[in-house]
C-alpha cells in the first residue's frame, strides 16, 4: 500500500506556527515513506471564516516550500458526498434529530447520550442531527502517542454531524474526504487525538477504510492553552520563511540544517528524519518565535 498524507488546514486566520508544525510533520512523516502529501482546505464553516484566508494559508505554505501532489481538495465543494454520506447513516437508522438547546444540554452534563432528542420536537426550528453514539471502548495505536482506547458514550456522547443552520460538522465531512482522498496515514495536532475515535467508528459505518493516525505534540501557548488560528496567535512571515521554520524542525524534536531556502531546509530536513525523533509532549512556545 502506498503512502498518501494530508495537511488540512482551517481557513480561519492566518497560517500560524503551530498550523507550520502541523505542515511540516505530515509532510517529513509522508515524504519519509515515500508517500504522496496533498492539502485540504477544510472551509465548510462560513461562521468562522476569515475572508482571504484560505488564499493566504495556500500562498504561505508555497512560500514555505511545499507543493502538494495533487490539486487541493476544498471541502466547500463538496456538500453534495458529505448529503450522500449522511443519507447513508440515516437510512441506516444511526442518526437523530435533536432540538435541545445548551441549557437542555448543560443540564444533562453536557454532553448528549440518550440515543434520542430529550427536548420536545418543534417543526417550526430545523433541528441538528446527531450520531448515536454507542458505549463502546474503540481502541487503536497512535503512531505517536501509543495505545488509546475511549469510550464513544462517556467521551464523544451522541455528537454532532449536521448542525442546525445546515453545515457539515468537521468530523463528518474529515472522514468523508479522507476517504475519498485514498488518506492512509493521518498525521495532525494532538488537539483532535479525540476525536479519532468518533472518526473511526465514522469510518466503520460509511465502510471506508482505517487511516493509520500520528498525533504531534501540541504548541501551547505561554498560558498552557492550545495556540489556534482563531486566537490570532503567532501568525508566521511567507515573507521571511526561514526563522519560523527552522523554529518548526526543532519545536518538533529535530535537527536544523542550514540552507538558503525553505525548499532546501525541507529537503535537508527529509534526509535525517526519522519519525521516532519527533517529540511527543506538548509544549510551550514562547511568543517572540
Ligand atoms: N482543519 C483542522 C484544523 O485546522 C484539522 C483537521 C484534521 O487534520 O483532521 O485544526
Amino acid at each position: 500500500m502506498s503512502y498518501r498524507g494530508r495537511f488540512a488546514p482551517s481557513p480561519t486566520g492566518a497560517l500560524h506556527f503551530g498550523s507550520l508544525v502541523a505542515a511540516v510533520g505530515s509532510w517529513l512523516v509522508a515524504r519519509y515513506h515515500g508517500g504522496q502529501w496533498l492539502l485540504r482546505m477544510e472551509d465548510i464553516d462560513p461562521q468562522r471564516e476569515v475572508p482571504g484566508a484560505a488564499k493566504g494559508i495556500l500562498a504561505a505554505l508555497t512560500a514555505f516550500g511545499f507543493e502538494t501532489d495533487e490539486p487541493v481538495l476544498f471541502q466547500s465543494h463538496r456538500a453534495g458526498a458529505y448529503a450522500a454520506a449522511f443519507e447513508h447513516l440515516r437510512y441506516a437508522g444511526h442518526v437523530f434529530p435533536c432540538w435541545c438547546s445548551r441549557t437542555e444540554l448543560a443540564a444533562h452534563g453536557g454532553l448528549h447520550r440518550d440515543g434520542q432528542c430529550i427536548a420536545r420536537p418543534d417543526p417550526a426550528r430545523a433541528p441538528a442531527w446527531r450520531l448515536r453514539s454507542p458505549d463502546r471502548t474503540i481502541e487503536w495505536v497512535d503512531d505517536l502517542q501509543g495505545p488509546q482506547a475511549e469510550n464513544l458514550r462517556a467521551v464523544a456522547g451522541d455528537f454532532v454531524i449536521r448542525r442546525v443552520e445546515g453545515l457539515w460538522a468537521y468530523q463528518l465531512a474529515c472522514v468523508v474526504d479522507d476517504g475519498f482522498q485514498g488518506i492512509t496515514h493521518v498525521v495532525r495536532g494532538a488537539d483532535l487525538l479525540e476525536s479519532t475515535a468518533r472518526q473511526l467508528y465514522l469510518q466503520e459505518l460509511l465502510g471506508l477504510p482505517h487511516p493509520g493516525y500520528l498525533h504531534l505534540p501540541l504548541v501551547l501557548d505561554t498560558e498552557g492553552r492550545k495556540l489556534s488560528k482563531s486566537e490570532k496567535a503567532l501568525p508566521v512571515d511567507p515573507a521571511d520563511p526561514l526563522p519560523a521554520l527552522r523554529g518548526a524542525l526543532a519545536w518538533l524534536g529535530l535537527g536544523v540544517p542550514e540552507a538558503a531556502t525553505p525548499a532546501a531546509m525541507l529537503a535537508a530536513a527529509l534526509a535525517t528524519f526519522e519519525p521516532a525523533a519527533l517529540r511527543r509532549s506538548s509544549l510551550t512556545v514562547a511568543r517572540t518565535l
